[in-house]
């Protein structure tokens, strides 16, 4: 006797890319959904032990790079902030921009609606149809700032105290 197969059991699952979700890509898929942060392949690669001691680093890259061809996790560079590092982040969060600290590294996502306005907008300008949109934004966040000021402070005040008048004193010299 057949088994009935639940309609609900593939819901979640992005049946659509047409990819056999095998055991380390659904590890993989559930940690990047998970953890609400940017996560680069090494660090996958030793939470992925975590669930299954037995894979290798050479799978994990690979079924990342699957991942990413699946349409299923987006691969992010972050300004190059920590050099050629690439992070990776689920497709099913609403689109934000990334707002990248160059200084510390902190990374802030920006949720709303001038980015649908500005991807339609495009679309309106160019007849383009959007496939993937990705905004990165640089510059120093309100920490940094203030350390940044106050080392300009600093530099400056090191130099400050040779203020000497001169000239004010010639020695004459017969
Ligand atoms: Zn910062
Ligand atoms: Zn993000």
């Amino acid at each position: 006797m057949p088994r009935a197969v639940k309609p609900e059991a593939t819901a979640d699952a992005p049946a659509s890319v047409g990819m056999r979700l095998t055991r380390q890509r659904q590890i993989l898929l559930d940690l990047i959904d998970k953890t609400g942060r940017h996560l680069d392949a090494e660090s996958l690669y030793h939470l992925a032990r975590e669930k299954d001691p037995k894979l290798n680093r050479v799978t994990v890259y690979r079924t990342l790079k699957l991942l990413k061809e699946g349409g299923l996790v987006d691969e992010l560079d972050l300004m190059h902030q920590a050099g050629e590092q690439h992070y990776y982040e689920t497709r099913r969060k609403q689109e934000h921009a990334h707002v990248i600290c160059l200084s510390c590294g902190k990374v802030e996502e920006f949720f709303g609606e001038p980015l649908q306005k500005l991807r339609r907008q495009i679309e309106l300008h160019f007849g383009f149809q959007i496939v993937l949109a990705r905004t990165e934004v640089g510059g120093y966040c309100s920490h940094c700032q203030t350390m940044r000021a106050r080392e300009m402070e600093e530099a400056a005040s090191a130099v400050a105290p040779v203020k000497r008048a001169p000239a004010a004193r010639v020695r004459r010299q017969r």
